[in-house]
């Protein structure tokens, strides 16, 4: 069983209890306008710049067999994608990391190989392995079999997701999993649409199914001024959220600007918007206004 990872990220705190390995997984059915992980969207792998390393040597431009890659007159690296074969030769010849394909196959056992290396970290703190993305359940075969490996091997599994997956496929790996990360966005569905590419009705329906499992949900609403701060929305989701009975709490991750470097180097500018973080005086606001309602809050993962 092999799948495509676009990053393993170890000692991770924001992902699930204790100290995790994060698995990201490539490709996911949204397409949300703030994305953190842009790279993360696409299945396949892709050919990523970044100029702020690059030294203009010309090197990777030689390298490539395709005509993929140009220098312009001030030494900047520019690359016509769509004659790229992905062959690699660019990135290795690359002294400065400066150029690079996001995404590798990975099997389950090499993905395994990856978590045993902390996992004196996962005892001590009641740690594990968070599956995320993109989104894990894109690819549900790698996914469902890693879960069932890292059980095999007595490791907490949280499965992060977007819950936008067929009801059968979704409920299956998350009642496999030790924790569900569920991440809600807007309440509106015409919002919901116009911001992430997708109806929200798939994703309301497959919680309120989950919750009735009785499995361990830590909601994630991920604050996007000017997209998911309204009072209305804020209401919409505490009134739904209040209703549910296996939610233990609710994580606020306010907007930074992390992916907007990454949309550059990937040159995908008009795919995604670009917005103002939230003070943390509205943070503040926010997380009082769901603890008055009387959830359990807390601001990041
Ligand atoms: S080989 Fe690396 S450093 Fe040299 S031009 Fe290409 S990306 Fe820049
Ligand atoms: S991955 Fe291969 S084809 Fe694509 S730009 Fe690099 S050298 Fe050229």
């Amino acid at each position: 069983m092999k799948g495509m990872i676009f990053d393993i990220k170890h000692y991770a705190i924001h992902d699930g209890p204790g100290i995790r390995i994060t698995v990201f997984f490539k490709g996911c059915p949204l397409h949300c306008r703030w994305c953190h992980n842009p790279e993360g969207i696409s299945l396949h792998r892709e050919l990523m710049l970044m100029p702020n390393r690059c030294a203009r040597c010309g090197d990777c431009v030689r390298s490539c067999k395709f005509g993929a890659l140009a220098q312009k007159e001030d030494g900047e690296v520019v690359a016509d994608r769509s004659l790229c074969t992905l062959c690699g030769d660019c990135e290795r010849i690359c002294q400065r990391e400066a150029i690079a394909l996001v995404g590798r196959e990975m099997t389950v056992e090499d993905i395994l190989a990856e978590v045993e290396k902390d996992r004196i970290f996962f005892d001590q703190s009641g740690g594990g392995v968070t599956l995320t993305g993109g989104e894990p359940l894109f690819q549900a075969e790698l996914a469902e079999a890693l879960i069932d490996r890292l059980h095999q091997v007595g490791i907490h599994v949280a499965l992060d997701t977007s819950g936008y997956a067929p009801p059968e496929t979704f409920l299956r790996l998350a009642g496999k999993s030790d924790l569900v990360l569920y991440d809600l966005k807007l309440m509106d569905d015409s919002q919901h649409k116009k911001f992430t590419g997708v109806s929200n009705q798939l994703i309301l329906s497959n919680l309120k199914a989950l919750d009735k499992t009785g499995k361990p949900i830590w909601i994630r609403f991920p604050l996007i001024p000017g997209v998911n701060d309204s009072h209305e929305n804020l209401k919409a989701l505490a009134d739904f959220l209040l209703e549910l009975k296996s939610v233990k709490k609710l994580n606020v991750l306010p907007y930074h600007k992390g992916g907007v470097e990454k949309v550059r180097r990937l040159n995908q500018d008009d795919q995604f918007e670009i917005f103002e973080p939230p003070s943390q005086a509205m943070i503040d606001s926010i997380i009082n206004y769901f603890r008055d309602r009387g959830l359990v809050v807390k601001q990041g993962g």
